[in-house]
């Protein structure tokens, strides 16, 4: 089935933004226009960005603008799955519930869960910015304190955390999860998923990084009810 609807809030504003456009343009001939218009336009983005994710919370139905690897669903509708393993593989829900693979994908790759198009763990991301390196680097620092990784049985993990979705309450470390671990009840078919960390703390500004790029507004919101915690 091929449905092509385009209802995302960036598409409804888009007239907002081409007015806000031409209205720069009616203005005097100022030099600075240009960087006005980038300025104002970036700004506006990045606001239905944020809003996005804040008008459609928890909502059913938002569209992911991928297609499923494994059925071909296009777009892919409220929950996403993407693989850290593979270079480009997304999978809708259905198709991640029943742990299709392909030649180069396993269910036992590592994923990101995204509720929200680019939103992940209360922030603005962009596709690019969500692979298994960027996010190591990205949360190289983060601590998930009492929380034992349940492969090498350190009781802080450090870096990213993945849960487990077929064993319950089952976390990893990201050096588990490279090393490939495996335990009496973890199998190496056991999908990953990266989890963020349980307490919303205060993040000290030279651990922003990705922020720099995406601008202070996107470290502002933050999102307390996810069904990880
Ligand atoms: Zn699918
Ligand atoms: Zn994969
Ligand atoms: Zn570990
Ligand atoms: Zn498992």
């Amino acid at each position: 089935m091929k449905k092509r609807e385009d209802t995302t809030n960036v598409d409804k504003k888009f007239p907002e933004i081409l007015s806000l456009i031409l209205k720069y343009l009616d203005d005097d001939d100022d030099d600075n226009d240009e960087n006005a218009i980038r300025n104002a336009v970036l700004a506006k983005i990045l606001e239905l960005i944020l809003s996005s994710g804040a008008d459609n919370e928890n909502q059913s139905g938002e569209i992911h603008k991928v297609k499923c690897g494994a059925c071909g669903t296009y777009p892919i509708q409220s929950d996403r799955y993407k693989c850290l393993n593979c270079g480009d593989l997304n999978l809708c829900a259905a198709c991640f519930e029943r742990r299709r693979e392909s030649r180069e994908h396993k269910s036992g790759h590592a994923f990101v869960h995204f509720k929200s198009p680019g939103e992940l763990f209360g922030r603005a991301v962009t596709d690019d910015d969500v692979t298994y390196a960027k996010l190591k680097q990205f949360y190289a620092r983060e601590v998930h304190e009492n929380i034992t990784c349940d492969g090498c049985k350190r009781d802080t993990i450090k870096g990213l955390r993945f849960k487990c979705d077929s064993c319950p309450n089952y976390d990893l470390c990201q050096q588990c999860v490279d090393g490939d671990v495996t335990t009496k009840t973890h199998k190496s078919c056991h999908p990953l998923i990266v989890v963020p960390r349980r307490a919303i703390q205060q993040i000290p500004v030279e651990d922003i990084q990705l922020g720099d790029e995406l601008g202070s507004g996107a470290f502002g919101k933050h999102f307390t009810d996810d069904p990880f915690y």
